[in-house]
This record gives C-alpha cells, sequence and structure tokens, in this order.
C-alpha cells in the first residue's frame, strides 16, 4: 500500500475513487464538481471529476465519478470502475442497476433514504465489510428548500472523514453566489444537517453476500432491436409516463371532503395533472366542474398546487409513505 498523508486508502494507481449513481435533475454533476473543487483547490489534492450521461438527462439514471490523488498527475479519465465510496441519490436505483459494482472491500456506501440501514443492508445486498450511511436527503431537502445534492454532500463528508467540510461549504458558496445566492445559507445548512442527520451501521463479515465484479457495460439495444422511434424504456420517463423519478420524495395527495372546486390548482399546475369533471351539482342540479383529483403519470411533484390550495385540500406528504391506493391516477 501506498503512503498517503490525507486519503485514507487509494489503489494501485494511487487514486481514492467516488462514484455516485444518480437521476439526471437531483444535482449530482454539481455535487461532484463541489467535491472536486473542495478537495483539488481547497485541500491541495490532485485529480479530475465528471459525469456520464445517456442520451436523456432529467429523469434517467446518469453517473458522477471524483477521483483523488496526492500524485502530481492524473493520467486516467475513464469512468469510476472498483470505486471505494460509492454514492446512490434514489432507492429505485437499486432495482434498476448494479450499484455496488466494483465497491471496494471496506468500501463506503451513501443512500438517499428513509429507511435504516439495516434495511438497506438487504434491500441492496451490500457484502460484509461494507459501512452503509443513510441520510434522508428528500426531507432535509424538502424542509430547506433546496436540492438533495447538498445534504447528500453533507454525508459524503462524513463517510470519507478526509474531505474538509469547511472547504466543501465554501464551494457551495462560490457555486451558488452568483445566480441564487438566497440559496446559499439553506445550502450550508442542508450540508450540515446531512452530515449529522446519517445513521451508520458497518456490515459484519458474514459472507452473507458476495462482491459484485465490474462488467464492462454492453447495452443490451443496438440497431437491430432498439424499439421504434428509439423510445427510452428505462424508469422515470415520458414514455412509460413514470415521472415518480422526477418527483423530490414529496407527492401532493388530494383530500376530496375538504375540496370546495375553486379551481386555483389547476391554473398553478404547469404541467395540466389536476382533473376537473362536469357533473349535475347536487344542491343546484346545475351543470358544474369539479375537481376529480390528480393524473400521477404527468405530475412532477413541483407542488405548486399544494401552495395556492385555500382548503387543505391538496397537502405535501412523503411519498414513501402515502399508500398506493392514494397515487393511482384518476386518468
Ligand atoms: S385548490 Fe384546493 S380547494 Fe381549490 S379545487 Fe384545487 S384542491 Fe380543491
Ligand atoms: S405537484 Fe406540480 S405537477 Fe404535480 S399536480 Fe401539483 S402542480 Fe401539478
Amino acid at each position: 500500500m501506498r503512503n498517503t498523508k490525507i486519503l485514507p486508502r487509494v489503489n494501485k494507481y494511487g487514486f481514492y475513487e467516488i462514484r455516485m449513481e444518480s437521476i439526471g435533475g437531483f444535482g449530482a454533476n454539481v455535487a461532484g464538481k463541489i467535491l472536486a473543487q473542495a478537495a483539488i483547490v481547497g485541500m491541495g489534492l490532485n485529480g479530475a471529476n465528471f459525469s456520464s450521461y445517456g442520451s436523456e438527462k432529467m429523469g434517467t439514471p446518469m453517473k458522477t465519478y471524483v477521483r483523488l490523488t496526492e500524485e502530481d498527475t492524473v493520467r486516467i479519465n475513464s469512468p469510476v470502475t472498483e470505486p471505494h465510496l460509492v454514492v446512490i441519490f434514489h432507492t429505485n436505483l437499486i432495482q434498476m442497476l448494479p450499484v455496488l459494482e466494483g465497491i471496494q472491500e471496506n468500501g463506503k456506501l451513501v443512500v438517499n433514504t428513509n429507511k435504516p440501514p439495516e434495511e438497506i443492508r438487504e434491500e441492496a445486498k451490500v457484502p460484509g465489510g461494507i459501512t452503509i450511511y443513510c441520510v434522508d436527503a428528500f426531507k432535509i431537502a424538502v424542509e430547506e428548500k433546496v436540492r438533495i445534492n447538498t445534504p447528500l454532500l453533507g454525508a459524503i463528508c462524513r463517510a470519507t472523514e478526509f474531505i474538509d467540510g469547511e472547504q466543501v461549504k465554501y464551494y457551495i458558496t462560490k457555486m451558488f453566489e452568483k445566480k441564487y445566492p438566497h440559496t446559499i445559507e439553506p445550502n450550508r445548512k442542508a450540508f450540515d444537517r446531512g452530515f449529522n442527520e446519517v445513521s451508520i451501521m458497518e456490515v459484519p463479515d458474514d459472507n452473507k453476500y458476495p462482491f459484485v465484479e465490474y462488467k464492462p457495460y454492453v447495452s443490451p439495444l443496438g440497431y437491430e432491436n432498439a424499439p421504434i422511434g428509439g423510445a427510452i424504456t428505462d424508469f422515470g420517463n415520458a414514455y412509460i409516463k413514470d415521472l415518480s423519478g422526477s418527483r423530490a420524495g414529496y407527492v401532493a395527495v388530494y383530500y376530496p371532503e375538504k375540496c370546495i372546486h375553486c379551481g386555483f390548482c389547476s391554473f398553478a399546475c404547469p404541467d395540466f395533472c389536476i382533473i376537473f369533471k362536469e357533473e349535475t351539482d347536487p344542491k343546484t342540479g346545475k351543470k358544474l366542474m369539479f375537481m376529480k383529483g390528480i393524473d400521477y403519470k404527468h405530475c412532477k411533484g413541483c407542488l405548486r398546487c399544494v401552495e395556492v390550495c385555500p382548503t387543505e385540500a391538496l397537502r405535501a406528504e412523503i411519498e414513501a409513505e402515502v399508500s398506493p391506493e392514494k397515487l393511482k391516477s384518476v386518468v
């Protein structure tokens, strides 16, 4: 093993490597940039950072890589395939992709989830010796009105132990000071909460689940068998009408008994998800428009409808805790 002063461990090329598994729109790319700036410019390490996207950005899986070294040169530009730290921005990715592929023995895993690490261990089949850090970044993000990337940066600093949190907060400030200065303080607070609100579990060395070796990805779809029109059939896209991947953990839930059918929610919704139907008013016998519910297949979870509803007939609730019955689309 090489002698290092700051990095706790490195691979045979001298790198400590991080891979973020995310969905376009969650801010993993920005998180990677901030982390790399903090470590390279702020702490004097050397390194590289980049992201890889599919053909679509928003709502589809993407990866961000951060590679750090105490050597003078960085001559590797390929994706991180054997990371010391894996960060999962959305637990749906666990079922879809081999997110733990290549993770190093005694590596670390940061997960955005409201579940305890013990459950994540089973769900993701985490091998023994890995340390899991769970943080409810969706909850922190909604409460602080930021994206999930800054609370996850806090959890990443907690997991790596060597990345200076003050440097990360400095580069959070630099990132947002020109265009979004009003978001600096909420993002810095979300970082601190992400750092402090993690639940940690060292997975026992019990051989329950094996390590998954890295295998180069070969697309099962080519020009001979791709769906007509090149439709993307992964989760979170418009073709299968599932925008749950775009919703940041909270969803608008409709309580018809409180609704006065004022229509404010319909004016506020940017995606025409509020469904009104003409019916006969039992009191007057007149034909009127009545609010019937939300088209969740197209709802992106912006919660504007909740903000304008005068009677709390629409409420923001944590999507993972809402019964599937309530989230059935009315169309
Ligand atoms: S804004 Fe609220 S009260 Fe008005 S129609 Fe929508 S859900 Fe009903
Ligand atoms: S959360 Fe946003 S997209 Fe969904 S119904 Fe409300 S306003 Fe429309």
